[in-house]
């Protein structure tokens, strides 16, 4: 019987413009799907400046910033909410490092983009900062608890 857990948490993911563009979203969820963890909240949309200088806070003053805002600004962004073990943690691993010519093989970033400035995707880096992403960025009513009934059909 699924129960949440103490382990159990949620991470905030998101496919920058340059991954949509690239039509790599169905990839993506694929990855997080076939992994094990459960999608409870996904929606396309164009970021604001307003929520990229709340969702950067930490980086506003690095020189960098503008180019990252602009790059954000390009296109529809995918926001998802992915639950289950450990999900924060191992949502950077399937992510990769910043820079993609340092993730490893088989991450994201590793199999799909080699500039960091076009590294198509976000992973929340603490449980802390998930959870104010996923406030930011959804409404609490569009984060769905949810339980599959999938065993009593599917055999
Ligand atoms: P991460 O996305 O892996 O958590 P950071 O939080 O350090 O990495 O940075 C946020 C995003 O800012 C990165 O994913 C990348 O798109 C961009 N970025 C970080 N460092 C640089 C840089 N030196 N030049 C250009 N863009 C950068
Ligand atoms: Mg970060």
């Amino acid at each position: 019987v699924y129960s949440l857990s103490m382990a159990m948490e949620r991470t905030y993911i998101m496919i920058k413009p340059d991954g949509v563009q690239r039509g790599i979203v169905g990839n993506i969820v694929s990855r997080f799907e076939t992994k094990g963890y459960k999608l409870v909240a996904m929606k396309t949309r164009m970021a604001t400046k307003e929520l990229l200088e709340k969702h950067y806070a930490d980086l506003t003053s690095k020189p960098f910033f503008p180019k990252l805002r602009d790059y954000m600004l390009s296109g529809p962004v995918v926001s998802m909410v992915w639950e289950g073990k450990e999900a924060v943690s191992t949502g950077r691993k399937m992510l990769g490092a910043t820079n993609p010519l340092e993730s490893a093989p088989g991450t994201i970033r590793g199999d799909f983009c080699i500039e960091v400035g076009r590294n198509i995707c976000h992973g929340s880096d603490s449980v802390e900062n998930a959870n104010k992403e996923i406030a930011l960025w959804f409404d609490e009513s569009e984060v769905l608890d949810w339980e599959s009934h999938s065993q009593s059909w599917l055999y």
